[in-house]
């Protein structure tokens, strides 16, 4: 066979699989592709048309508080830039690590009541290593193995899942935030371990502490009883609470101590600078030694290049606007509560919909089922000059397709009772 022969074979058996697959998302309404939008992430934005662009209002987006684009803020990045230059030209452990790093991890330490922290490329990098590194197998000094036992809420972030895989350590998958369900699998899991297992596995807890798509809270003051009784570490990834749930926006040990409901922090918790921070880059921060074996063992830390150091300026920065400006993470929860009421008083709640009257984090879904219904509710809003997505499967379950609103501290009042409106509209088929 000559050597073009051969190649279209393999280039026929690719593009059946790829194909088929393609094929398969666009029958299910699973398939994705890219909305262009062609302003900087705002409460308003312009999406890229055909013909021509058009305004939304964006209730969409993971920049909670609003920073990516305050004026303020820019420009202390972009003399982050002028400064340290475009990239950082090294692995954390070669010649990446600037004092940028060093300040950021500094910060995010302080501003989480932690001894110390570690910064990696994305949260999806920081789930990854963190996860895997705490929970493969250890071949001890002495010669001895001990390995790792999760059990990891079932809606979890695929970043903690492909973190568990990756760890290649038996997960138990329990039911979401259901905390009987839990002692029940830590009980299960011990059954069956023999007694020389007993003496050397180890376990983690691993939880989402607000649920990417369904916007509820982890039980963390019960989560923090099972894991002490049971001899667990507790890992959180408050990728969706920091800057968002407590008072201050330190997340959600803040939020229950807030309602004089007595809780510490996590043992491991990891979030994002992606999402209320307005950057990008993952951290993890804890007890210094956590955080020494993280710098030794995560490899999505030591094989990738340090993030550049004008980001980890402008993240440091961003961060201590949170700090200075409590009232800002305020009005983020004055709007939530507001748009929610909104939503009720307009009849927008389904009866398919979990709606929490009471919702507390920024994401505020309205479950709908049915993927091409959804698909379809999305598109009237956008008519309507409101950006809401629908999330579908595989994020969520099938039958599980939503709306998913999520909000900003700089939203209005106005911009909030028109998109409840839009909402109740749509749903009602108008
Ligand atoms: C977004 C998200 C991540 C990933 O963070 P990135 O910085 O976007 O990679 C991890 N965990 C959860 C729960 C998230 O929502």
């Amino acid at each position: 066979m000559s050597v073009k022969v051969r190649k279209n074979i393999k280039m026929s058996v690719l593009n059946n699989y790829t194909d088929d697959f393609l094929q398969a998302a666009k029958e299910a309404h699973t398939y994705r592709s890219m909305r262009h939008i062609c302003t900087p992430e705002a409460s308003h934005v312009e999406i890229a048309g055909p013909a021509q662009t058009r305004d939304v209002l964006l209730l969409a987006s993971n920049s909670y508080l609003d920073l990516c684009n305050e004026p303020e803020l820019k420009q202390t990045a972009a003399e982050a830039v002028l400064k340290w230059g475009t990239g950082s030209g090294g692995a954390r452990l070669t010649t990446g690590n600037k004092t940028p790093h060093e300040e950021l991890e500094k910060t995010l330490a302080n501003f989480k009541g932690e001894e110390a922290a570690i910064t990696f490329g994305t949260g999806y990098m920081a789930n990854v290593g963190t996860v895997s590194a705490l929970c493969s197998k250890q071949v001890h000094r002495d010669g001895s193995i001990s390995e790792c036992i999760v059990f990891s809420d079932e809606l979890n972030h695929a970043s903690i899942i492909d973190g568990i895989r990756l760890s290649k350590a038996k997960c138990y998958v329990y039911k979401h935030n259901d905390m009987v369900d839990l002692q029940h699998a830590i009980d299960e899991a011990r059954t069956i371990l023999t007694k020389e297992q007993l003496a050397t596995t180890r376990y983690l807890i691993v939880t989402d502490a607000v649920f990417s798509m369904d916007g509820d809270l982890a039980n963390l003051p019960e989560l923090q009883k099972i894991a002490k009784a049971n001899n667990c570490l507790l890992m959180i990834d408050e990728a969706h609470s920091t800057g968002v749930l407590g008072k201050t926006g330190r997340g959600l040990a803040e939020h229950f101590n807030d309602k004089g409901i007595p809780c510490d922090h996590a043992d491991v918790t990891l979030g994002t600078l992606s999402k209320s921070i307005g950057c990008e880059g993952g951290f993890v921060v804890g007890k210094q030694n956590l955080i020494d074996f993280l710098r030794n063992k995560a490899r999505s830390f030591i094989f990738s290049t340090a993030m550049s150091p004008a980001m980890a300026q402008a993240a440091a920065n961003n961060l201590k606007f949170i700090e200075q400006h409590p009232e800002r993470v305020q009005q983020l929860q004055e709007n939530v509560k507001f748009f929610c009421d909104a939503l009720v008083k307009a009849g927008a709640v389904p009866t398919s919909s979990r709606l929490a009257e009471n919702q507390e984090s920024a994401i505020v879904p309205i479950v709908i089922g049915d993927e091409a219904a959804a698909l379809r509710a999305s598109a009237a809003l956008q008519e309507k000059g409101i950006l809401i997505p629908a999330i579908r499967y595989p994020t969520v379950a099938k039958g599980q397709a939503r709306l998913r609103a999520s909000l900003m501290a700089s939203h209005s009042r106005e911009d909030l009772e028109k998109a409840a409106k839009a909402i109740a509209d749509v749903l009602k088929g108008n």
